[in-house]
């Protein structure tokens, strides 16, 4: 069970409907958001009259919720949710891309793809700073001087920036930097880091484990939202699976299975999903068809050279042929891009 507050709630009021749970034995954790306060019910509240919950002081209403997630579910609250960035809304009509390099190398590397991608209809730029290798001997990011390159083509092309942190020790410093901060496949349970990311103010880019099930996808998400950051966007990058031509799995499902109990926007990682570049388009398009608010696709001005994951990595001119396509795809499903 979930109790929302009235926007204009006061603190009394919030403390009145803890004491009369905790009366009943029941624990709360309490959301406190940009807009509203939300206390999430914890036990077995079988017993609680709801009625006579819903019409105390400062209550909205009061939301009874079975699945495990709570905040992230669609009985939570029905309606999508929005996410701005830069005037690019996650969760409406149209199809947000993000485009960039995995790693960020260096500035005119950044100004090239940034550039190219901007033109070809991107409307932000992604690139990692803080690099999570699989080997400690593979390049690892170029930190805080990466960050400050994002920053200035962000100045210069007027793309905002999607960037991976990777503890909760680094948060402030990407969070002084990034527009969107996300959260990698191998860090999606990464608990103190999801609290430490729901604390902040910033959106967040949400990644599924590559051995993680929907459901635990989604209690990750729980985590960002407990924490009253309620802007989580969420990632389908490929899983593993016995496969081995391709690098990951594109688990497609995850899209319209994700629409269905959540109302967070739901974008996919062609790049990482396929792990060849030659798949990245028809990856896409798929995606798109099958109900994605948002793409995030790999792009190196030299992907032979690119420091990470160039296998997988689009040529500028490969990115615009995509985008056409891609738009054609949207169109036809009553979106645009
Ligand atoms: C990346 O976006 O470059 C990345 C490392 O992604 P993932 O966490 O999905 O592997
Ligand atoms: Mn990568």
């Amino acid at each position: 069970m979930i109790i929302i507050m009235k926007m204009q709630a006061k603190t009394p009021q919030i403390e009145a409907i803890i004491k009369r749970l905790e009366k009943e034995n029941l624990q709360t954790n309490i959301s406190s958001g940009e807009e509203r306060t939300i206390i999430g019910v914890i036990g077995d509240h079988r017993q609680i009259d709801k009625g006579a919950m819903a019409r105390m002081d400062g209550v909205d209403r009061v939301v009874p919720v079975l699945r495990p997630f709570k905040l992230a579910s669609r009985d939570f609250q029905p309606e999508d949710t929005k996410i701005s960035i830069n005037g690019h809304v996650f969760g409406g009509n149209k199809v947000v891309i993000m485009a960039g390099p995995c790693s960020v190398e260096s500035m005119e590397q950044m100004m090239e793809t940034a550039t190219h991608v901007k033109k070809a209809g991107a409307s932000m730029l992604r690139g990692g700073a803080f690099k999570p290798r699989t080997s400690p001997y593979s390049f690892q990011g170029m930190g805080e001087e990466g960050l400050k390159i994002m920053a200035d083509v962000r100045k210069k092309t007027d793309l905002y920036i999607v960037t991976e942190v990777m503890a909760p020790e680094q948060v402030d410093l990407v969070c002084k930097y990034a527009d969107m901060l996300q959260i990698g496949t191998r860090n999606m349970q990464n608990y103190a880091l999801l609290n430490a990311v729901g604390k902040t103010n910033k959106p967040i880019l949400l990644k599924r484990g590559m051995m993680s099930t929907i459901e635990e996808l989604l209690m990750s998400a729980e985590y960002i939202m407990s924490n009253g950051n309620h802007r989580v966007v969420l990632c389908e990058r490929g899983i593993r699976t016995f496969e081995k031509y391709t690098r990951n799995t594109l688990d497609i499902n995850a899209v319209p299975v994700l629409k269905e109990l959540t109302h967070l926007p739901v974008v996919v990682d062609p790049s990482h999903a396929t792990g060849k570049w030659t798949l990245v388009k028809a990856a896409s398009k798929a995606a798109v068809a099958a109900g994605a608010d948002g793409l995030i696709i790999e792009v190196h001005p030299n992907p032979a050279e690119a420091y990470s994951d160039g296998e997988q990595s689009l040529k500028p001119k490969r990115f615009a042929e995509l985008m056409v396509e891609v738009e054609r795809v949207a169109q036809a499903v009553g979106r645009s891009v």
